[in-house]
């Protein structure tokens, strides 16, 4: 109806209609009812500065993304069998920012979706089904995603690995196994190590999937080095290499548009998703021409709403927006000031143990002085960060990573005054907590 209903209304239906696995943010929720740029409105007119949605990748409800969209929705919408030029501009803008080798594109709806069939190219093209992944990663929420997604399956309500995943250790070089500078041979060999253990058991290995920063593992950079390492063992193997860029791709590392690229690497498989649809559901996977003829065994790959004209038309808008609003290089400039301002901030407070990220995707990880970490104080600031307008998320394994993953049009001022309040918050008797 048009009649507003109470907050406590909404919840309580929630409560009992809705899935009981789904969480609210924030102790009091929050009903957002407009978004512009790299702001958020709540029902009561309250400005919020988002520092937390990298799905709003070009900014809330980007004009021209909404504008695309609401055309192509009033003109025809279908499935992919049909001829239409929109899915052939998005996989065109998309190859712009690729490597040659990656040359085919296969879009979905969703990173689970991406995902999910970049591990069925795994087995359809090695023959083999055994994948290797990172502690503490998450790669989505299917059946297959969930089972080489140690962030679940070690987590609360997980059975531990299944038998044909190989989890190796964080590659967190604050925190980690392995410590301090020089360490990505270290790490490499734990990824050899899973490599023999598949072996030993008489099989052979499928793939390998990691993110170029780990999100969930609380913005975990990869030691430098170490992809290229590890890529060499697994194709020693015959094993196929992923790169889960559903966070951090299209352009937030600043320096680069896709993660892989910082370590100088080309995956076989790349998978894209959230940033790309700015808010409507669109992924995308690219390939190698030789997988995606292995993976064209007979059997066909139909997706419903993959690549249908209003989402390619959104998607298409999308990367023209990065473009042409500079945005990656704007990533670079904000993310690189803001880095610098927050290790700044980090001299004075102590308990910022470490400052990490690239672009506009940045962690701020709190320990005590035996570098334990100290979650409470991170929900803590989360929460009080809100009490002044500003949305931050937090994460890790040990919930104690202050991320920063904001609309790329987040700009210096933007940055000037999220550090403005960490300091005047960080001041704060919140240690006893
Ligand atoms: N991969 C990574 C790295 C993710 O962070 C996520 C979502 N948080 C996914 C895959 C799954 O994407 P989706 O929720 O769109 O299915």
């Amino acid at each position: 109806g048009s009649q507003a209903t109470s907050n406590s209304d909404i919840i309580d239906y929630r409560k009992q209609h809705l899935g009981k696995s789904l969480s609210l943010q924030y102790k009091v929720p929050i009903k957002m009812v407009r978004g512009a740029g790299q702001y958020l409105m709540d029902q009561y007119g309250r400005k919020y500065l988002d520092t937390v949605n990298n799905v709003a990748h070009v900014g809330h409800e980007h004009p021209e993304v909404v504008r695309v969209g609401q055309e192509q929705m009033a003109l025809i919408n279908t499935n992919s069998r049909y001829l239409h030029e929109n899915i052939n501009e998005l996989a065109k803008e998309l190859l712009e920012t690729l490597p040659p080798e990656l040359s085919v594109l296969h879009f979905v709806n969703s990173g689970s979706e991406a995902n999910e069939l970049a591990i069925r190219m795994v087995k359809a093209v090695t023959g083999e089904r055994d994948v290797i992944a990172s502690e503490v990663g998450y790669h989505g929420n299917s059946n297959m995603c969930i089972d080489i997604s140690s962030y679940k399956f070690d987590g609360k309500g997980g059975k531990g690995a299944p038998e044909h995943t190989h989890i190796f250790p964080l590659p967190d070089a604050f925190r980690g196994k392995y410590r301090g500078k020089n360490i990505d041979g270290h790490y490499a060999e734990e990824v050899k190590v899973q490599i023999d253990k598949i072996h030993a058991k008489g099989r052979g290995v499928g793939g390998f999937i990691i993110e170029p920063i780990i999100s969930c593992g609380g913005q975990i950079e990869l030691p430098e080095g170490f992809l290229a390492k590890a890529y060499q063992y697994v194709r020693e193997a015959d094993g196929l290499c992923i790169s889960d860029e559903v966070q951090v791709g299209c352009g937030r590392m600043g320096s680069t548009f896709w993660g892989f690229q910082l370590h100088g690497v080309v995956p076989d498989i790349v998978t894209i998703g959230k940033p790309l649809g700015n808010g409507h559901p669109l992924a995308a996977v690219a390939c190698t021409q030789e997988i995606a003829d292995k993976f064209a065994n007979g059997m066909e790959y139909f997706n419903t709403f993959g690549g249908n004209p209003v989402s390619c038309a959104i998607g298409a808008e999308v990367l023209r927006v990065v473009k042409r609003e500079k945005l990656q290089s704007h990533a670079l400039e904000v993310g690189n000031y803001l880095k610098k301002e927050l290790m700044a901030l980090a001299l004075n407070f102590p308990i910022i143990g470490d400052v990490r990220g690239q672009g506009l995707f940045l962690g701020i990880e709190l320990v005590n002085a035996r570098r334990e970490p100290l979650a409470a104080q991170t929900d803590y600031l989360a929460n009080r960060m809100k009490d002044h307008g500003i949305l931050m998320s937090t994460d890790g394994p040990d919930h104690n990573v202050l991320k920063i993953k904001p609309p790329m049009v987040f700009s210096q001022e933007n940055a000037e005054e999220l550090v403005f309040y960490l300091k005047k918050i960080m001041a704060e008797d919140f240690m006893k907590l």
